[in-house]
């Protein structure tokens, strides 16, 4: 096993880590940029490293730094977290080359689900339900239009190498087409450098339903179920839960040995997530995630199992230590993403938390990495905590998230907690009836 890893990331995700690590007995370097000095997950490290100045790309993003933060204070392995480098299959390469251990799957695998057209396409191959659009990535503007004409209207198009929900661009008409393939280019190639679209059916009411894999280096592979993540705004998402309300046993065995059938054939190691829309009963395949996911404690609070720590397993080459039929499901889980952000217009709400408490009690966990006197940077992502709950059925959950909600206060910044407490509020989140739409109305409504 690992004696020391280094953490590419900052924030809850860091502790996150730190926090599995302490208790495998390994040490944790911690990197950090000069606006994270006082971080938490740098004051409770073993050795942190200042990396470089606030602006991402020259800190977290630094790959010739990363490594040399990690030759200098003898780390074997390296964790990147979410976001930042953790989808960079070069990153991967980078530190594999320099000899350390990139605790993750292989460059190979990130940059095959990185680019969402080949993703697909491998995805069909190894048998996965696709949605219905081009094949492959489209080049031509009267080419798409045909192309959008068979799939049949509204289609949208989506940018081969998108995230976070950018570069997706819906057209209800020919008449349309010609400007979401051009606004769809330009925020792809803003955002990714890449201006590589491809076109996919627009589903009117899915549900967004994701399956955590797990695997080692031995081929073995098994999944933990499937999370819930319907509830997003403008592609992101805000609240999820596991499992999906909407799903009975047999179609999430299914769907689970599906996947699990896809990862042995493409030889996948490490965690994973599959994501499918689904609608009237069908499941569509839109993507990969090749890395550990914000909402992975739902799945750690239904199954009992530590994703992370099942990962730097998984990457010291250590066998899995349970299969599938070892895996029991109990209750059920809900987390909330509280972000530093107005909860009526969504604006970033940066600044110094004046004073921070968190809920606790039976079944609640939060993550979260602000503290008492702790200034937020402007820099980075807003995601400030995340409120976890389970309970041993659905309603329990719910009624325990509102008593976490209440109690939670963060003071000093505007945070989205309002938005949740209104959220578990509503009927149709009590009545699992929701789909990827829901929250956008719900917010239009209830904002007016
Ligand atoms: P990203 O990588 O940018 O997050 P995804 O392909 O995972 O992009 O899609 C993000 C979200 O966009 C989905 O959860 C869903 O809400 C919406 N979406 C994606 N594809 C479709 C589609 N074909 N029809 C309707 N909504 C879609």
């Amino acid at each position: 096993m690992f004696k020391k890893i280094l953490i590419a990331n900052r924030g809850e995700i860091a502790l996150r880590i730190l926090r599995a690590c302490r208790e495998m007995g390994i040490q944790v370097v911690a990197v950090h940029s000069s606006a994270d000095a006082t971080a938490k997950h740098v004051l409770l490290a073993d050795e942190a490293v200042c990396i470089g100045p606030a602006l991402a790309k020259d800190s977290y993003l630094n790959m010739p730094a990363i490594i040399s933060a990690a030759s200098i204070t003898g780390a074997e392995a390296i964790h990147p977290g979410i976001g930042f480098l953790s989808q960079n299959a070069k990153f991967a390469q980078m530190v594999e080359e320099h000899g350390f251990v990139f605790i993750g799957p292989s460059a190979e695998h990130l940059s095959l689900m990185g680019d969402k057209v080949k993703a697909k396409e491998a995805a069909q191959k190894f048998g996965l339900p696709i949605v219905p659009g081009s094949d492959g990535a489209v080049h031509d503007d009267a080419q798409a239009i045909k192309i959008a004409e068979k799939i049949g209207y509204p289609v949208l198009v989506k940018a081969a190498a998108g995230g976070g929900g950018k570069g997706m661009k819906v057209a209800h008409s020919s008449k349309d087409m010609i400007m979401a393939l051009s606004l769809a280019r330009a925020e792809a190639k803003a955002s990714f450098g890449n201006d590589t679209v491809y076109l996919e059916k627009y589903l009117s009411h899915p549900r967004h339903i994701e399956i955590q894999v797990l695997a080692d280096n031995h081929g073995n592979v098994v999944h933990l179920g499937e999370r819930d993540c319907s509830l997003q705004r403008r592609h992101q998402k805000l609240l999820e839960e596991g499992p999906s309300p909407c799903l009975n046993t047999d179609e999430r065995n299914k769907l689970g040995e599906l996947v699990c059938k896809a990862m042995r054939k493409m030889g996948y190691r490490s965690v994973g997530t599959v994501e499918f829309l689904y609608q009237d009963g069908q499941f569509y395949f839109i993507e990969m995630n090749t890395r550990l996911q914000v909402e992975h404690p739902v799945t750690e609070m239904i199954t009992g199992i530590d994703l992370v720590r099942e990962q730097i397993l998984a990457a010291a080459g250590e066998k899995l230590s349970f299969n599938q039929q070892d895996i029991r499901f109990h209750g059920h889980a809900i987390e909330c993403r509280i972000n530093a952000e107005d909860p009526e217009n969504f604006q970033p709400s940066p600044g110094l938390v004046k004073d921070f408490h968190a809920p606790g009690g039976l079944g609640v966990r939060v993550d979260s990495a602000i503290y008492a006197g702790y200034t937020v940077p402007p820099h980075y992502d807003s995601l400030v905590a995340k409120v976890i709950v389970h309970g041993r059925n659905r309603q329990e959950a719910i009624m325990r998230l509102r008593r976490a909600l209440e109690e939670l206060h963060i003071g000093g910044i505007k945070t989205t907690a309002a938005l949740h407490r209104r959220l578990v509020a509503a009927a149709d989140i009590v009545n699992g009836t929701y789909d990827i739409r829901w929250l956008e109305n719900f917010v239009a409504e209830t904002s007016a």
